[in-house]
């Protein structure tokens, strides 16, 4: 049988357009489905920002692939000509104890990630009306900021282009099935082959990859912008971890829109994929106002929209990378779990190298399937 290309990518969001572009760069001829035509509104990366951070409170493991995904985004945005990642700096702040606090200290302390204990007074200018509890620790990390989603998935499917992927935009994968060294990828125009298959499908990996073992869970989450004036607000990034748990994040203001993006970190109610997205309820813009005036009382007046997306969460929320247990020429990146974006350059190698070197070691065990034990 004629084969397509040596390598089929699912999905051409985050990961997958990242994967495309690896792959490409590596000489490998690559074929991008995607069931719409990215970026979109349908899956994880649109609304305009995603926070870029490397003190990780997560898990110190990822600093080492955010360094390199620093370096992604500034060789995409010299590839592509456009500006994608803003290193605005953030702040921080949380209980001594709390998660967000002790990881992202225990991050910088492993990784000697560049970061300042700020003063109370220092807090207050750091980040002007903000309510700041007197029993917080705030701290401020320079390799931090923003990375323009849309944008910077257009770059890397344009780049990913011209270095020679075929996108094809509106294509669904309906199924896909694999031997030892082939892959057949099922259209609505037909099967296409390949040697080896990356499946990146965001929000419908959980029906892409039954059979691994690990559930993914689908949420809806509202991000949400607030009307601000010029001058308004923080010129950082910032997270807030407050003392009942909640978990606010957001941006500087927008100076185009004229609006500051923010959000809660939480797990929304679970959703079938295949249903369309509600659009945002009047109740839920209260809710994001209410987390909003805990930390900007005086933004929390303002005017705000939101608009619906979607995680993907692994049962631990990190990340699973890694080749199909059944087929080593399958590999799969899913339950990002609301924290992939600012990864997606190194996301890309990621897969791309498991999927091209069958033989090699994972480069980043703790996000290894392995770690559920058979299970999860
Ligand atoms: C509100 C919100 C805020 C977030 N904030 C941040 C943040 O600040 N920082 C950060 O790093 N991350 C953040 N994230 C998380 C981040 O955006 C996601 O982890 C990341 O976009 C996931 O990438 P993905 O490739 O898995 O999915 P996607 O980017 O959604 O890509 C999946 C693609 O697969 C396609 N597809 C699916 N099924 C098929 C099929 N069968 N056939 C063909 N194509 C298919 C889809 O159309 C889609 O284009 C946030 C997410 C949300 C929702």
């Amino acid at each position: 049988m004629p084969i397509d290309a040596d390598v089929i990518v699912i999905g051409g969001g985050t990961s997958g357009a990242a994967a495309a572009l690896s792959l490409a760069r590596a000489g490998r001829r690559v074929i991008v489905l995607d069931r719409f035509k990215p970026p979109h509104e349908h899956g994880e990366h649109h609304g305009g920002q995603r926070l870029f951070r490397t003190a990780y409170f997560e898990h110190p493991g990822y600093v080492p692939l955010l360094r390199r995904a620093l370096d992604g985004w500034r060789r995409l945005e010299a590839e592509s000509g456009e500006r994608l990642l803003e290193l605005t700096g953030a702040v921080y702040v949380g209980a001594p104890g709390g998660e967000l606090i002790s990881g992202s200290l225990r991050s910088a302390a492993a990784h000697g990630v560049p970061h300042e204990v700020l003063s109370p007074h220092e807090a207050t200018e750091a980040l002007p009306g903000a309510v700041l509890h007197e029993s917080c620790v705030v701290m401020r990390e320079r390799t931090a900021g923003y990375v323009r989603c849309d944008a910077a998935i257009a770059a890397l499917l344009r780049v990913a282009e011209a270095t020679g992927a075929k996108i094809r935009s509106g294509v669904p994968a309906s199924g896909w099935s694999a031997s030892s060294n082939s892959v057949e990828v099922a259209t609505a125009g037909g099967i296409l082959r390949a040697g080896l298959l990356i499946i990146a499908a965001g929000p419908w990996s959980g029906a892409l990859l039954s059979d691994i073992g690990v559930r993914l869970t689908v949420t809806r989450q509202v991000q949400a912008y607030v009307e601000a004036s010029p001058g308004g607000g923080p010129a950082c990034c910032w997270a807030v971890e407050g003392l009942d748990g909640l978990f606010v994040y957001g941006f500087p203001r927008d100076h185009h829109a004229g609006t500051i993006k923010f959000g809660v970190h939480v797990h929304g109610p679970v959703l079938d994929p295949d249903r369309p997205t509600p659009s945002v309820t009047a109740r839920e813009i209260e809710q994001a106002r209410s987390a909003l005036r805990g930390v900007f009382p005086s933004l929390a007046n303002g005017r705000i929209h939101g608009s619906a997306c979607r995680y993907t969460n692994s049962p631990d929320t990190h990340f699973i990378i890694d080749r199909h247990p059944a087929f080593p020429n399958v590999v799969f990146g899913a339950g990002f779990s609301g924290h992939g974006f600012k990864f997606a350059p190194v996301l890309g190698e990621l897969l791309a190298k498991l999927v091209m070197d069958p033989g090699a070691e994972h480069p980043a065990p703790f996000l290894a399937l392995s770690r559920f034990g058979g299970g999860g």
